[in-house]
């Protein structure tokens, strides 16, 4: 295939010249961020590093970790560093404690992150003519007007349906031309299910090409996603936090996804000691954001575990591509594409008069995630009336949908039938094998 590229001159860039570029825009971002965070200061006051330490990417294992629990302790706008005044977005994600964390973006940064975009869109083929339908969510989350930025700059027409309402998506697909798919896989896969069901294949639609990301999935399921849909299937990979969508995206090789390190530095540590390790070797993956200003997180730790790849690539990007997140050193669960803490949904459990005794059961049915929770009664809310369990059933269903954005089934099961363990409680029962 013969690769294009959105901007040559750093998606191509020599090694050598990216260390370089990389290591200008780390001293200047770190003295960003030590002059306008003050939570972030007091932190290096404390780690004994001034910006005058911090002069390449040599210096980078002088400069503290950032992790989610900072952003919960200076929530909401504590890291930001720049004026609000200069804050023209604002995107958040679920934090570990049913609070969210949120992030702001300046006009500039809003500008690289429809670049990044924009190179993932035209990695896989994508230019100015295609018809972009974006079934990501609209939101506070960041999928679908990151994709919806870049693509917009790269001068597609966007179709911005967003999520839901299955059977218009393929009606809208068929009747408009939707020639890429953007979405989570697992809607991927429902959508391709939808077709088949509604008697149609692949050949209805004009799809060609569809980016997926946001949540774990398998190369098999790449490959029925492909077939389904009659496309070719790519993933990108982000978090909120370090931008948003776009952070990597995969090339033409489907073998790995290239991080931007012209406005990222990525590394991987050992987890447990915080100790970086040599690329190749998997670890926790740790951004930089070097060029972003309104929320720029120095070495965030991801708690995805994943592995670098120094391999040049044959599509003649030189950017280092990183594994699909092979899991994470939280409990961190994505379900339907949300992130979701057992501790939320704890906390929504106690607040309504129930014990920690309870159960989260992850599966998956036709490719689409199934959410149970299930909860023991407690002696004085005992019920043995169908119509009373139903409705106290449904109520703490709405709670926890108040607080997670997704729908959980839940199942109020008798008093002490939970399972209890000697040692650590087994409070998730994940089958759905993504990694
Ligand atoms: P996003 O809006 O990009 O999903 P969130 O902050 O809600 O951002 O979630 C980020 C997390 O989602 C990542 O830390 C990672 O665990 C997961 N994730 C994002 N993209 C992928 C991907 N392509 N493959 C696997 N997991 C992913
Ligand atoms: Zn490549």
């Amino acid at each position: 295939m013969c690769e294009k590229y959105y901007q040559k001159e750093y998606e191509t860039m020599p090694r050598e010249e990216i260390r370089e570029l990389q290591s200008k825009r780390l001293a200047e971002q770190f003295r960003h961020v030590y002059e306008n965070v003050e939570y972030y200061r007091e932190r290096c006051k404390q780690a004994g590093v001034t910006p005058d330490d911090i002069k390449s990417i040599d210096d980078l294992d002088k400069i503290p970790f950032t992790c989610k629990d900072d952003l919960r302790q200076t929530y909401p706008y504590g890291l930001f560093a720049v004026p609000m005044k200069d804050v023209v977005r604002l995107h958040a994600s679920s934090g570990t404690t049913g609070k969210q964390i949120v992030v702001g973006y300046t006009k500039g940064d809003l500008d690289i992150w429809e670049d990044i975009c924009a190179r993932q869109l035209v990695a896989i083929g994508a230019s100015a003519g295609d018809f972009l339908h974006n079934a990501y969510g609209y939101g506070l989350f960041t999928g679908g007007f990151g994709i919806h930025g870049g693509a917009t700059k790269l001068g597609c027409t966007v179709i911005p349906i967003s999520a839901g309402n299955t059977q218009r998506q393929i009606a809208v697909m068929h009747d408009f031309g939707s020639s890429v798919l953007c979405c989570t896989p697992s809607y991927a896969a429902y959508l391709g299910e939808t077709l088949k069901e509604m008697g149609l294949g692949p050949d209805y639609i004009k799809l060609k090409a569809g980016i997926f990301g946001a949540e774990p999935w398998t190369e098999e399921m790449r490959k029925s996603i492909e077939k389904s849909l009659g496309i070719k299937a790519y993933d990108i990979y982000g978090l909120t936090e370090v931008m948003g969508p776009g952070v990597a995206y995969e090339c033409s090789e489907q073998n790995g996804m290239h991080v931007n390190e012209d406005h990222f530095i990525v590394e991987t540590i050992d987890p447990k000691t915080g100790k970086r390790l040599p690329d190749g070797e998997k670890g926790e993956l740790v951004f930089t954001a070097l060029t972003k200003k309104a929320f720029p997180l120095l070495r965030f730790r991801t708690k995805d575990i994943g592995v670098l790849n120094t391999v040049k690539c044959s599509c003649g990007r030189t950017f280092i591509r990183m594994s699909k997140p092979m899991g994470r050193t939280d409990d961190m669960l994505i379900i339907r594409g949300v992130n979701v803490f057992p501790s939320q949904i704890e906390e929504v459990l106690l607040k309504q008069g129930y014990t920690s005794n309870y159960q989260i059961i992850v599966g998956r049915e036709n490719n689409n995630d199934t959410f149970e929770v299930k909860v023991e009664m407690t002696p004085d809310k005992f019920s043995d009336v169908i119509a009373e369990v139903k409705a106290e059933e449904n109520k703490l269903s709405n709670a926890l949908l108040t607080i997670l954005q997704i729908k959980a089934k839940v199942t109020l099961v008798a008093p002490k039938s939970i399972e209890r363990s000697e040692g650590k409680a087994k409070r998730v029962i994940d089958t759905r094998k993504l990694i």
